[in-house]
This record gives C-alpha cells, sequence and structure tokens, in this order.
C-alpha cells in the first residue's frame, strides 16, 4: 500500500481568468486509519463550474474555498481500510474527499454505490448531483406541460443532457442551445433534443434572438438556463407569457465577465417568473430524483457522456477547459 498522498490545493485566488499556477500539487503523508474512520481511494473526483465560484472570496451561498487547502469537490472510490462498523475494505462508496488521490473520513458525508448496473464515474453526473438539478429545475421550477417548448443553455453538458432528455420524455419540443457543430449534433442525434442553436455561430444577441424564433416558432415556456448573457437574452426574446426561468447557472460570467440583459422588459410584459436556485437547499427530492435517474440510466432510457482527465496532473488544465467549454459532457478526472 502507498505511504503517500498527492493531493491539489488552492495556492492562490484568481483575478479573472483560472490558470494553472492558482494550484499546487502536494505529496503528504499518507493519512491514518483511526477508530470509527475509513480509509477511501479515489477513482474519479468531479469537476464542475461551481468551483470556480469557491475560489473567491465574495459573499455567496457557500463558504469559500480555503487557501493551502485540498479543492473540494465529490469523489467516488473503494474503501482501501476501514474501523468504522458500516463500511468494509472493498465497499464502493461515494464521498467528498475532491482532488487527492486519498481521503479519510468518519463516514458522515459517505455513501455505499452500486456499480452492477451504473458505472462508478456516473454518480458524479447524471447520477449525482447534475442529474438532481436537472431534475429539480425542471420538474419544480419549469414544471413543463407536454406541450410546452423547453430551451435548455450548456445542453450537451453534465445538467443541460439531463434536462433535454427529462424534458422528451414529458413530451415537450426540447431545445438546445451548446457551443460548436459537434457537440449540437450529439443534441440532437444522440440526446434526441428537436433543435440545437450554436451559441458560437450566433455569437451576438441579434442572431441567437432569431434563431430561437427560427427553433421555436409558437414561442418558448420554459428556459433552463445554465450560461447567462446573449443565450438568455436571446430566450427572453422569443418567450411566451407565464414562462418560467429555472436560474440555474450563469457560466458566461464565472470569470469576471459582465452578464448585461437587454430584454429585461419581457420579464415584465411576458409576466415571466425567473427562480434562482442551489440545489443543496433541496436535499428533500434528492433521493427520488436519484431513483428516477438510475433506473432511467440503468435502462438505457437516459443518455449520457464523459470527458475523461487522466491523473491528478490533468486536474487544473481539464477544470480550465470546463470553463471554456472544452469538455464534452461530464468532466471527471480518474485516477486508477
Ligand atoms: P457542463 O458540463 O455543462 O460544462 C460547462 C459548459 O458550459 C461548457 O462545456 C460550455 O458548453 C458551457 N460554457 C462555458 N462557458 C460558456 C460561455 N461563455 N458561453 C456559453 N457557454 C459556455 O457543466 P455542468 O452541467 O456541470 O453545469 C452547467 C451549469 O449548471 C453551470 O452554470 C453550473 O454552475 C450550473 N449548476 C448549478 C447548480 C445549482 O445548484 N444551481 C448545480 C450544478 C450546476 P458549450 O461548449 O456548449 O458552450
Amino acid at each position: 500500500m502507498n505511504t503517500s498522498n498527492r493531493r491539489i490545493v488552492l495556492a492562490r485566488r484568481p483575478q479573472g481568468m483560472v490558470t494553472p499556477d492558482l494550484f499546487r500539487l502536494e505529496t503528504v503523508p499518507m493519512p491514518g486509519v483511526g477508530p470509527g474512520q475509513v480509509l477511501v481511494r479515489n477513482h474519479y473526483f468531479s469537476l464542475d463550474p461551481y468551483m470556480r465560484g469557491r475560489m473567491e472570496e465574495s459573499k455567496s451561498y457557500a463558504e469559500p474555498q480555503k487557501l493551502d487547502d485540498v479543492m473540494l469537490g465529490a469523489s467516488v472510490g473503494v474503501v482501501e481500510a476501514s474501523q468504522h462498523a458500516d463500511f468494509a475494505a472493498g465497499d464502493t462508496v461515494m464521498g467528498g474527499f475532491g482532488w487527492q488521490e486519498y481521503g479519510v473520513t468518519d463516514g458522515a458525508m459517505l455513501r455505499k454505490i452500486d456499480t452492477r448496473s451504473i458505472p462508478m464515474s456516473a454518480y458524479l453526473g447524471v447520477v449525482g448531483m447534475p442529474g438532481v438539478t436537472a431534475w429539480y429545475g425542471l420538474k419544480k421550477i419549469c414544471e413543463p406541460k407536454p406541450t410546452d417548448t423547453v430551451l435548455v443553455s450548456a445542453a450537451s453538458g453534465a445538467v443541460g443532457s439531463v434536462v433535454g432528455q427529462l424534458a422528451k420524455a414529458i413530451g415537450c419540443r426540447t431545445i438546445g442551445i451548446a457551443g460548436g457543430a459537434a457537440k449540437c449534433e450529439h443534441v440532437v442525434k444522440d440526446l434526441g433534443f428537436d433543435a440545437c442553436i450554436d451559441h458560437r455561430e450566433h455569437a451576438d444577441l441579434h442572431s441567437m434572438a432569431a434563431a430561437l424564433k427560427a427553433a421555436a416558432p409558437t414561442g418558448i415556456d420554459c428556459v433552463f438556463e445554465n450560461v447567462g448573457g446573449h443565450c438568455l437574452d436571446g430566450a427572453l426574446a422569443a418567450i411566451n407569457p407565464f414562462g418560467r426561468v429555472a436560474l440555474c447557472g450563469l457560466i458566461a460570467g464565472y470569470n469576471g465577465q459582465s452578464i448585461p440583459l437587454e430584454n429585461v422588459r419581457a420579464l415584465l410584459v411576458m409576466r415571466v417568473k425567473v427562480q434562482g436556485f442551489i440545489i443543496a437547499d433541496h436535499l428533500d427530492i434528492w433521493p427520488a430524483a436519484l431513483g428516477e435517474l438510475a433506473q432511467g440510466v440503468a435502462a438505457g432510457r437516459i443518455k449520457y457522456r464523459e470527458s475523461v482527465a487522466h491523473g491528478l496532473e490533468a486536474a487544473p488544465e481539464a477544470f480550465i477547459g470546463l470553463l471554456q467549454g472544452r469538455n464534452f459532457g461530464k468532466q471527471v478526472v480518474r485516477l486508477v
């Protein structure tokens, strides 16, 4: 067994774009396992857009990531050693060990996962936090009827891909926005969306609004917003009376860019409901959502795609890529 643990810590806070020098790779002694504790070897850890927000010290819904601490995040792996009654060596588990090879816990945030019909890494995406986010925003905020048109930005990503498939299962006309022809092709051909708009091809508000109006001839009833900027602005130009916006993310502004909105008037005249949400506030719906998603994935009804970075050293660049649209599907880092 290894005697050391390698990990990536936050060395400095960003000023604008994230750069590799903000992170530091460290080798530290392997943590010991005391009474009531579990040692887990991370096989995969998750990279998520919210990590960019935690790198800042500004006021938010969660405490900032501490400097010189391991980058936080969800992980899946296998129990190496246990002095905890509920876990044994060999158990496959999900935890929150972040960007490192091994972690020790008292078991409070650890749960066993069943990998017989669902691969381990999927618990970081489609049957994990991003999937539940999609489920909640669509079903509890958008509340779409089968006759509705639903628009999803970052449609090929971890959250957006699930939103679109759930909306199609309800019967909605479902339109995605994604960056580039390959992502748009995947969104329509593999995920079953009715249409997809390439935001790189339609890079200004006027062009985006025209493309959305053409793709949604009867207007948009629900916007599942992951991006902001001209994607959201264009959507408001086509929104129907009593439309709903599930405001899930604004990734176009996560590196400090301003995200102006020209079509604010539509919110008033179309009597639109805009609801921002943070999925950690809604723990009550997680079991139902995870159950439905797991069934869908196991049966092959819900499809997902992953971008896998290999090795701890690859994490900073993969994270920077996620913030720039270089990932294609759920971004994970594979360690084993
Ligand atoms: P994704 O897997 O979708 O990856 C991020 C994607 O965002 C990129 O691939 C890129 O896709 C798109 N993107 C990045 N920058 C821009 C830009 N400037 N303009 C347009 N698109 C951009 O990530 P997730 O599915 O994990 O997260 C999606 C959103 O959901 C994020 O905003 C995230 O913060 C939010 N979220 C919110 C939660 C909540 O509780 N509210 C929980 C989980 C996620 P493309 O190439 O197609 O542009």
